[in-house]
């Protein structure tokens, strides 16, 4: 353990607040948690019983000042005035992962990335465990870093989703393996619409990082390659990719098996579980971040065959009446949905659509052309879609209810075909999430 703080101020009672709250308490700490909403009834319950201090509804500062540091949660936006405040008091904010940090010497592997951060940590965090090492997964995913350390035994490992928004206020953090998935443009209104500022957010997890510690990226993505001629970190570099490039430690072949070659010790991967392209990706990231830490070549293998697709990514939904339905709802940028049309065998009867966060269609149009055949637009306010594909498919029909929407893409199919839900769009306009969408999605299937 490195902490020697008394008082903690923690900012924002949701699962990193509460996860914090839990481990200072855990270790003794004087805790005052504070939340200017409501503090969901089973976090308020977790609190009341560990006997830590929370309001709701409000800041009080003088409380506040009392803190030797200050744990913001990532929800929370670093330029609001109590912040600012906070700030000037000459208090220091970190994030939640970055307190955790603080209460563990285990091996830190941090992911992120803009998209496949929550499959890279799942697909990861499972071929370790399954290698024999102890292992504890999460962070942006399932439990946060801070609840993993307070509730559970502590292990020699931590596979960690990282969002940009906990690289905000990361200081000593240092994890001996970071993946960044790929990077584009995304969240930028946090970043006042600067994507340097987003992409130098999510590099702060090489900090400090040392030539004893790993980097894995992606060989073909432009902002991570610029990053590292900027930042020229000082860890070993391990690029992965389709093709074979000069910083590649793992591609794929022409007959489609994957090498992972680390210092000239190789192995050949031939069957993936997950599939698509951007799962390929995946899964050479996750195996070099498994061969650096000594998982055998076999057990590798076997991980990458038997592991199952998360939900909401690519999920396969059966087939009726032999037309296949997958459900992406978790593809909420054109990125994402990207890959998923590329993965996907046409024809395709694609459901798209909800709130645009300032999409740029026109790297899908070429996929659009070759492999959609309909298009059934599933929004509030679907304008932008009908008037950019309207003419590049044979069908382009609109819909507000997710009912209408399998049974019109139903109607549209034929036998060999696949409906894709692949929205490249948030789901709040008529969701309360992507789960609540991708349920919907699946719930008007089976009534088919
Ligand atoms: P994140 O946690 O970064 O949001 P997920 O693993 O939840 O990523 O995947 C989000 C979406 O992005 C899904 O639709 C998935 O199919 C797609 N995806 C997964 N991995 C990648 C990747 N490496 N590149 C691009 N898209 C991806």
């Amino acid at each position: 353990m490195k902490a020697n703080w008394k008082n903690i101020a923690i900012l924002g009672a949701g699962e990193s607040g509460v996860g914090a709250a839990l481990l200072a308490n855990k270790h003794g700490l004087n805790v005052y948690l504070s939340d200017s909403g409501t503090i969901k009834p089973n976090f308020a319950s977790e609190l009341a019983q560990a006997g830590i201090e929370a309001e709701s509804g409000g800041h009080n500062l003088d409380k506040l000042s009392h803190a030797d540091i200050v744990v913001k949660s990532p929800g929370i936006p670093g330029n609001i005035s109590l912040v600012e405040k906070l700030k000037s008091m000459g208090k220091t904010i970190i994030s939640e992962i970055e307190f955790a940090y603080h209460f563990t010497n285990a091996t830190i592997i941090a992911i992120s990335g803009s998209n496949g951060k929550t499959t890279t940590t799942a697909l990861c965090g499972h071929v370790l465990q399954r290698g024999g090492l102890s292992v504890g997964v999460g962070g942006n995913i399932g439990k946060s870093f801070a609840r993993l350390l307070a509730e559970e035994e502590e292990k020699d490992h931590y596979v960690l989703e990282v969002s940009s928004f906990q690289c905000d206020d990361l200081m000593d953090f240092h994890p001996h393996i970071c993946i960044i998935t790929n990077i584009s443009p995304d969240h930028l209104d946090r970043y006042n619409y600067e994507v340097e500022a987003y992409v130098a957010a999510k590099f702060k997890l090489l900090k400090n990082m040392t030539p004893r510690d790993h980097f894995i990226f992606f060989v073909d993505d432009d902002w991570t390659q610029k990053m590292i001629d900027k930042l020229n970190p000082k860890c070993h570099l391990h690029g992965f990719g389709p093709q074979r490039k000069k910083t590649s430690n793992a591609w794929i072949n022409e007959d489609k098996t994957i090498t992972i070659d680390i210092n000239g010790d190789t192995m050949n991967i031939e069957h993936l579980a997950l599939k698509g392209q951007h799962n390929a990706n995946n899964s050479m990231a996750s195996s070099l971040a498994a061969r650096l830490l000594k998982v055998r070549k076999e057990s590798i293998r076997d991980s990458l065959t038997n592991f199952d697709a998360l939900e909401h990514r690519l999920e396969s939904v059966g087939s009726i009446r032999g037309v296949n339905f997958i459900n992406d709802s978790k593809a909420t940028n054109v990125n994402s949905t990207y890959y998923a049309l590329e993965s996907v065998s046409k024809p395709i009867i694609w459901i798209a659509g909800g709130v645009d966060k300032g999409n740029d269609y026109t790297e899908l149009m070429p996929l659009v052309q070759n492999k959609v055949k309909a298009i059934v637009c599933l929004g509030l306010d679907n304008q932008k879609l009908l008037e950019e594909f309207t003419g590049q498919v044979k069908v382009i029909t609109e819909t507000r209810d997710m009912e209408r929407a399998v049974k019109m893409a139903f109607s549209l199919s034929e036998k060999g075909d696949t409906v894709l839900l692949s929205p490249a769009c948030a789901s709040f306009d008529l969701f309360n999430n992507y789960e609540h969408r991708g349920e919907e999605f699946k719930y008007w299937i089976r009534q088919l």
